[in-house]
């Protein structure tokens, strides 16, 4: 990237930059937490859970002192929950080995857990002001677009291309704006998709793929593999205005965090009497719950469930933690893959 083009890329920023809550107070925390939640999460989806996240816990202190069940309720709905974990691990050994504070340079940053490339420059970069790029899917796609880059762009080739593209061009002291320019860029103008907003782009004179008429087209992208689809069986066993619960694994897909229990398999309705039968469930009366599906990043559950009723005198004997539904919505970490079964617990 020319130093030309890095000019005109700040000038834009100056003028039409996103204001976003951490951007207002980026303290290296505040840096953090957010390029953490922005990991797979939308800007306007974030706003609020880092804003509530921040009252609870404020620093790196509180954070690497909360109890698991803290933390975790402080990101239920965001999913992905291993980057709440690494946040809290990064944050003792924050304690431990760094007296609080944060270390100041990329490659120290990515030592610590739940800290890749990206957020280790994005930290170091706009904290700091390390002159290191923080090279995203948003910074690739952009690169690919002014670079002509034609080959695959999730390859380490692309990334490390796009890393001393950019690197090379990081104004003197200006590191931190030149990174959230780009990043800025990547989200309001040089979409993704077929959408690339080129007639607005402070860039256009200086882009191979305007150039050429190829910026549809690019990035390259890899065949996208098939989800996995998976068949569950979900059971609200309820008993007055309680629910039963269960504890996830710790560790594997939303380990630790808290569940209605099921099979992991579709059952009928005969299947599931049966199971319950097994399982020691004192079924009163069954009805089947709407069909739910969520989607992960590589399968989807597609969910039968069945609302399980058992009469008072015998709710003692659930084998699962019976809990007040107030008490599952508002303290209890249950994953948003099971929302459409929680929307029953107000009913
Ligand atoms: S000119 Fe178009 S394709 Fe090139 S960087 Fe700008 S928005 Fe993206």
């Amino acid at each position: 990237m020319s130093p030309e083009a890095a000019r005109l890329l700040l000038d834009w920023y100056a003028a039409n930059r996103r204001i976003l809550p951490w951007r207002e107070d980026p303290t290296p925390y505040h840096v953090w937490l957010s390029e953490i939640m922005l990991q797979q999460t939308r800007v306007e989806a974030v706003k609020n859970y880092y804003r509530r996240f921040l009252e609870t816990l404020p620093d790196i202190p509180a954070l690497a002192a909360a109890p698991e069940e803290v933390y975790l309720k402080l990101w239920e709905g965001l999913g992905y929950y291993s980057r709440v974990r690494n946040l809290h691990r990064a944050a003792e050994k924050v304690m431990a080995d760094y007296g609080g504070e944060l270390p100041h340079t990329a490659s120290a940053l990515k030592q610590l857990p739940g800290i890749g490339d990206y957020t280790a420059a994005a930290i170091a970069s706009i904290a700091y002001g390390e002159p290191v790029p923080a090279v995203d899917g948003n910074l690739l796609r952009v690169y690919a677009r002014l670079a002509l880059y034609r080959d695959n762009i999730k390859d380490r080739k692309a990334f490390l291309a796009a890393h001393s593209f950019y690197g090379d061009a990081i104004p003197a002291g200006e590191a931190g704006a030149f990174n959230q320019a780009l990043m800025d860029l990547g989200a309001m103008v040089c979409l993704p998709n077929a959408a690339p907003r080129c007639d607005v782009c402070p860039l256009r004179d200086h882009c191979g793929a305007h150039r050429e008429g190829a910026e549809r087209s690019l990035p390259v992208m890899p065949e996208k593999k098939e989800r996995r689809v998976v068949e569950r069986t979900v059971f609200l066993i309820r008993s007055g205005s309680r629910t039963a619960i269960q504890k996830r694994p710790d560790r594997g897909l939303l380990a630790g965090m808290y569940e209605f229990p099921g099979a992991e398999k579709k059952l009928s309705r005969e299947e599931a009497a049966a199971w319950l039968k097994k399982n020691g469930v004192p079924a009163l009366r069954i009805r089947e719950l709407p069909f739910a599906k969520h989607v992960f990043t590589h399968r989807e559950w597609h969910m039968t469930g069945y609302e399980v009723l058992v009469g008072s005198a015998d709710e003692d004997r659930v084998p699962y933690i019976m809990a007040e539904n107030s008490e599952i919505t508002e303290q209890y970490s249950v994953p948003s893959a099971f929302a459409a079964y929680m929307k029953e617990l107000t009913v």
